[in-house]
């Protein structure tokens, strides 16, 4: 069976190369290239950028980069076992992929990388919200990075797209929204994954925005959101009651009812809490 770059199967190179799926790492892997070939698509045109991708595994989601004009791909893999695969497909697209052996939460890839630089990762579970939240929370914006397409398990990428109202929206939604665009851009089942997991996941789409939505102090955004959500239940003036005596004057500076409870706070409301909270 021909593949969209010759070189073998996916399921031919796990044999090959003895690469049995291991838990601990979060190896769920991608076997359809022409699945894996679409997910790419949803970065958007890379042939005039460099792609940071974190656990590329035997190398399907790096295969569908490479074979969608991909200029350049750096690799990040904790898993040594799977580089032997990953150098096949670096001698079949030559000077274009580099791969990592490492530990995507300890390497610093930037000096590896040329702007523009684009992420796109069928990330390990265990990982992958701590390295969103790292994306989304440089020291400056705009970020090194341009756009994420990463897979997630559904319910984290509901989490990542919420809207206020829902039982899903929180930190994770404002910190993604309030500076970036975010959007569910596939829906695929666990059988899409071998081995399959229990969940569904979902592939998200993030584009960063030149400047915030709204202006606040990133620090504070983030301490205001963290303590609201964090006792979502209670009214506003008790759940960040800790933060400042005087919180009720405070909501009401910044145009909010202190009774109001976080799930109901608009991205642009919670700025304005932010701005209020910032002041002397
Ligand atoms: N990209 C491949 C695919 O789509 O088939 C594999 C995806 S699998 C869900 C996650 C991959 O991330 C595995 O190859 C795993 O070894 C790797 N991984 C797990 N933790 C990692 C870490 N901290 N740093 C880098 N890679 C990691």
């Amino acid at each position: 069976m021909s593949t969209i770059d010759n070189l073998p199967p996916l399921r031919q190179v796990i044999n090959d190369h003895d690469l049995v799926a291991r838990k601990s790492l979060g190896q769920n892997f991608l076997l359809d290239l022409n699945l894996t070939a679409k997910i790419a698509r949803q970065a958007g045109d890379l042939s005039t950028a460099d792609v940071l991708e974190i656990g590329p595994g035997p190398g399907g989601l790096t295969r569908g980069l490479l074979a969608e004009g991909a200029r350049r791909v750096l690799a990040i893999e904790k898993d040594s076992r799977c580089l032997p695969a990953l150098a096949e497909i670096a001698a079949a697209y030559p000077g274009r992929l580099e791969v990592i052996n490492g530990d995507a939460l300890e390497v610093d890839p930037l000096a590896h990388l040329t702007p523009p630089i684009h992420i796109a990762a069928n990330l390990p579970y265990n990982v992958g919200t701590e390295l969103l939240v790292r994306w989304l929370t440089p020291q400056e914006w705009p970020p090194f990075w341009q756009s994420l397409t990463l897979m997630f398990q559904r319910e984290v990428a509901e989490r990542i797209t919420a809207k206020p109202g829902s039982k899903a929206y929180g930190r994770l939604a404002l910190l993604a929204q309030w500076r970036a665009e975010a959007r569910i851009v596939m829906s695929l089942p666990p059988e899409a994954f071998t081995p399959a997991p229990k969940v569904s996941s979902a592939v998200v789409h993030l584009r960063a925005l030149p400047e915030p939505r709204f202006p606040a102090d990133p620090k504070m955004l983030e301490r205001v959101v963290a303590q609201a959500f964090n006792q979502r239940r209670k009214m506003l003036r008790a759940a960040l009651k800790s933060m400042a005596p005087d919180i009720e004057d405070r909501l009401n500076a910044a145009g909010i009812e202190p009774t109001r409870r976080a799930e109901t706070l608009s991205l642009e409301e919670f700025c304005a809490l932010a701005r209020v909270m910032s002041a002397a």
